[in-house]
């Protein structure tokens, strides 16, 4: 088996009393233990602005993974990571063009940092090393590395969405970030509908196309493209959710909602999850639905999230003050209708409040996948089952076809399905809960990680010249 070498922005280094990792760390962590294995990408530090380039990342060696850290100056996260991959990427990725900024100088930032990451890889990879490179924020990384004359078998995955091309045209350099993206041998992304617009994408613009099944030619290089959507540690999880029961935060929210029905949104304070869409659907439901005031309450769990990025702090202050004007019209002596809670908890408090929950909310106006959706399912009771209300345009809407399927920009309809999903019998939660469980069982965080992996090292003659 070849040595896994990860790429990603962030690298999860252990820290001694740190957090523990999230499913997808897990998985990754645990096919690297396997094999043996580098996770390479930023320390999560800062360099001061004039220091020097580093010349070789920092390791951290833990059994049989190596940690290759690397400090970023204030200025290459400015332009790299704040600038190009969250105010350019993330918006136009998730259809907002109304949000982003693009600037020649943050682009050269992001190209730089690529270009960084690059020189100091290329020092650690070994010519029989496989290498998967996640997310947004390194599409050119391939590219650069086969510049340098290695030849390795190189996958990409896209954790968020992959736009129509009439949006992704709209970034100036789109042609050279698919060409960037034509340099790996297998790239994943999360749905079908990822897949369709890419090769909708390469026929407009005549940049490649389809060979047949998951064989695609992009730039001239045979590709292998296939949609593979994330999952999560599904049995763990619905363990931790049980076990949590006993959680103490679990324990005093329960007490707190004196017999009142739980309707809980956890969600990165970011404007692609639909958050105020969603609390003015559930100000909707509580004029429509009287007779449930009072009877139920909704938590929102919404850390704050990339605050340094103008957009991030606008939206803060305006979920914050919808949150307070619909308590203030709605609640009673004895009853806040919306707790709106701005820090992360912990997963297994979280996965207490999953089970505790009547009604998940996950109404994102795009997401990639949504994990939140998955890990809710995991959470509950299999004899008495919450229900899960789903946007239709999560990727993980593909999948969870046992959810009340919703279009967040109908703030009545999202209304509607919040009472139906609160008055649902008992065997209709059942069955659509059982149906959605087996999905995610089946299709976890382990067979997402071996899926990409075994497509990895097929010897397809990816990268071969096709005319
Ligand atoms: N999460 C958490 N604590 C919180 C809020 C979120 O641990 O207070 C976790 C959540 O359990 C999930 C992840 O953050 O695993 C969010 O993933 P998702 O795909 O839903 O959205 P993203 O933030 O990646 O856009």
């Amino acid at each position: 088996m070849s040595r896994l070498v990860v790429v990603s922005n962030r690298v999860p280094a252990p820290k001694p009393g740190g957090a523990s990792a999230g499913g997808l760390a897990v998985a990754l962590s645990g096919a690297m233990e396997a094999r043996g294995g580098v996770w390479f990408g930023w320390s999560g530090d800062t360099a001061p602005h004039d220091a020097p380039e580093p010349e070789e990342a920092r390791l951290i060696v833990k059994d049989k993974v190596t940690y290759a850290l690397v400090d970023l100056t204030e200025r290459d996260l400015e332009d790299y990571y704040s600038g190009f991959s969250n105010r350019m990427l993330w918006p136009l990725f998730h259809y907002r063009m109304d949000l982003t900024g693009f600037t020649r100088v943050t682009l050269g930032g992001y190209y730089r940092v690529n270009k960084l990451f690059s020189k100091l890889l290329r020092k650690m990879v070994e010519p029989d090393d496989i290498v998967w490179v996640h997310d947004y924020h390194l599409v050119p990384l391939a590219a650069d590395l086969r510049a340098a004359g290695l030849k390795n078998r190189m996958g990409f995955y896209l954790h968020i969405p992959f736009p129509p091309p009439d949006i992704l045209t709209v970034l100036p350099n789109h042609a050279d970030i698919v060409r960037g993206l034509a340099a790996y041998d297998v790239i994943g992304f999360q749905t079908p509908y990822d897949v369709e617009n890419f090769e909708t994408y390469l026929r407009r613009e005549k940049l490649g196309r389809r060979l047949s099944g998951h064989r695609f030619v992009v730039h001239g290089r045979a590709v292998t493209v296939m949609a593979l959507p994330v999952g999560i540690e599904t049995e763990a999880f619905a363990k931790t959710a049980q076990a949590s029961e006993k959680n103490a935060l679990v324990r005093r929210a329960e007490e707190s909602l004196v017999g009142r029905s739980l309707i809980i949104g956890v969600d990165r304070l970011d404007y692609s999850k639909g958050i105020a869409e969603r609390i003015q659907a559930f100000e909707s439901f509580l004029t429509l639905d009287t007779e449930w005031r009072n009877r139920c309450t909704y938590l929102q769990i919404t850390p704050k999230s990339r605050s340094d990025v103008a957009e991030y702090a606008q939206m803060e202050r305006e979920v914050a003050e919808l949150a307070g004007r619909v308590n203030g019209a709605h609640a009673d002596l004895d009853w806040t209708p919306i707790r709106y809670v701005n820090r992360a908890i912990g997963r297994n408090a979280l996965a207490g409040l999953y089970r505790l929950a009547r009604v998940g909310l996950v109404t994102p106006l795009r997401d990639g996948m949504n994990l939140v959706a998955k890990e809710f399912v995991a959470s509950q009771k299999p004899k008495d089952p919450g229900v899960l209300l789903l946007s239709r345009f999560a990727g993980a809407a593909h999948e969870l076809d046992g959810a009340l399927i919703t279009n967040p920009y109908d703030i009545d309809g999202t209304a509607g399905a919040i009472a139906r999903a609160l008055e649902m019998p008992l065997d209709e939660r059942a069955d659509r809960w059982t149906r959605m469980y087996e999905r995610i069982r089946n299709h976890d965080v382990a067979w997402w990680c071996d899926s990409f992996l075994k497509a990895l090292e097929q010897p397809a003659n990816d990268g071969a010249e096709v005319r």
